[in-house]
């Protein structure tokens, strides 16, 4: 814990963490520390982690990097930090975030962006940013982020770590703070895939709190091993042919390719029928559900209220209006408009259709093959501020990441070394519902 809070210090330039837990850590390393000498330690003791700022933990803070709930303090813990504390991992912080996970840069932060160690002129991509560095910059053994369409692989890409994303449904989401729940998924970030193994079997499985949860049989960690077997991998065609794809980002594809198919695996390309609709169906309907999980910050209940409201209309008003930052209001707005009577059918009755579409499709091709590999990320992480003016561009950054979310598949961003300046590239590999275990063994042969 000694040496994470010297780095942590060490680094503080970088904008990771919105707490840091110092003093609880360090008494939860001595408390530990007699477990083990005790013989009575927990699986993760002395796993030194950090939690995203979405993430509850009963008595700290949590404020999704809002500042509609800068002050606010949480007043149980989400069902994965129990998990995670029962087995005796040691909670180091909580790591800066876009505002209610929406971005895919970190820089829709109300604590600022936070910087990749790798170039810190750089974002660390979102909205795991901070996790993502956090793992990265070695301020913690491992961190948790969350998924909707992208924030755990995403930035992970970005800053050369593991970030792997479960299938809905296999780890709780009691006491995440919503963003879009029928895509939220909690994930890791990680220097090995076997870590990512561990703290799946950790966190997952049913949970009398969330009604999504699968009672499929979880993978155990001690199952984990590089799988040598010859595998049938699709590959995402319009990635190597699209202008849009940095031509670096493409030749890490292509290695790869070659390299399996040296390695005798069996790779085609296929192209994706619904390409050019995952980034429309996605938007649309997170921004739905962002809208609508969105309306319980009424300056009320809790969170931020403003000190200039006079009746109960101007304390909603003026309550959000100075409480969220831009983006999430963008989304509220839109998710509204798609939601509203005379639209409903137009935009998000349409997009649900296309979810569907989208699914089946993703699983007829994973019916026919092992994975999918594409790409994480169209480009390497991008300078500060570069992006941020329009939203659109930002919102196509998730093409390779949201298939997985809007088919609800367990994914995984793998580090593929660094471009010719010296910035991290991933590759994704998607696979099955439930198959985590077939992925995870798998994605050894590409570390
Ligand atoms: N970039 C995507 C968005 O802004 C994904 C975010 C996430 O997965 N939380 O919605």
């Amino acid at each position: 814990v000694k040496e994470y809070l010297k780095q942590i210090k060490a680094h503080a330039r970088l904008n990771v963490f919105n707490e840091v837990f110092e003093q609880d850590a360090l008494a939860a390393a001595k408390n530990v520390d007699a477990r083990v000498k005790a013989g009575t330690a927990g699986r993760l003791a002395g796993m030194v982690i950090g939690i995203k700022d979405n993430i509850c933990y009963k008595d700290h803070k949590v404020t999704a990097s809002s500042r509609i709930l800068e002050n606010f303090t949480s007043i149980y813990s989400s069902t994965i930090v129990e998990r995670l504390l029962a087995e005796d991992a040691i909670i180091i912080g909580r790591c800066n975030c876009d505002e209610f996970a929406m971005g895919a840069a970190n820089e829709n932060s109300f604590f600022g962006p936070v910087k990749n160690f790798a170039d810190e002129t750089r974002v660390s991509g979102g909205s795991s940013g901070g996790s993502a560095v956090a793992v990265q910059a070695g301020m913690c053994h491992a961190a948790i982020g969350t998924d909707t369409g992208g924030s755990v692989r995403q930035p992970a890409s970005f800053c050369g770590v593991v970030g792997f994303k479960p299938t809905y449904g296999r780890i709780s989401r009691h006491g995440i703070i919503s963003y879009a729940s029928s895509f939220d998924q909690v994930g890791t970030l990680t220097k090995s895939v076997e870590d990512a193994a561990l703290l799946l079997e950790i966190m997952g499985g049913p949970d009398e709190f969330d009604g999504t949860l699968s009672r499929k049989e979880l993978p155990k960690a001690e199952a984990h091993k590089p799988d040598n077997g010859k595998k049938k991998i699709a590959y995402l065609q319009e990635a190597i042919s699209s202008p849009g794809v940095d031509a670096e980002v493409k030749n890490t594809l292509i290695n790869a390719i070659e390299k399996l198919r040296a390695d005798g695996h069996t790779v085609k390309p296929i192209s994706f029928e619904y390409l050019d609709y995952l980034v429309p169906s996605y938007y649309i309907l997170a921004m739905a559900e962002a809208s609508s999980n969105l309306a319980r910050y009424d300056g009320v209940h809790y969170g931020y209220r403003s000190p200039n409201a006079t009746d109960l209309i101007s304390t909603y008003k003026l309550s959000r209006s100075e409480g969220f930052g831009k983006e999430v209001k963008r989304r509220i707005m839109l998710g509204t408009f798609v939601l509203s009577a005379g639209y409903y059918d137009a935009y998000y009755a349409k997009a649900q259709k296309v979810r569907k579409l989208i699914r089946d499709q993703t699983n007829a091709i994973l019916g026919e093959y092992d994975f999918l590999l594409t790409p994480t990320a169209p480009e390497p992480a991008f300078p500060i501020g570069k992006k941020e003016k329009d939203p659109v561009v930002t919102y196509l950054y998730d093409i390779f990441t949201v298939q997985a979310s809007l088919a609800g598949l367990p994914a995984i961003s793998l580090p593929r070394g660094n471009n010719s300046k010296g910035l991290p590239l991933g590759l994704q590999l998607l696979a099955k519902g439930f198959a985590e275990e077939q992925l995870l063994n798998f994605s050894e042969y590409f570390l």
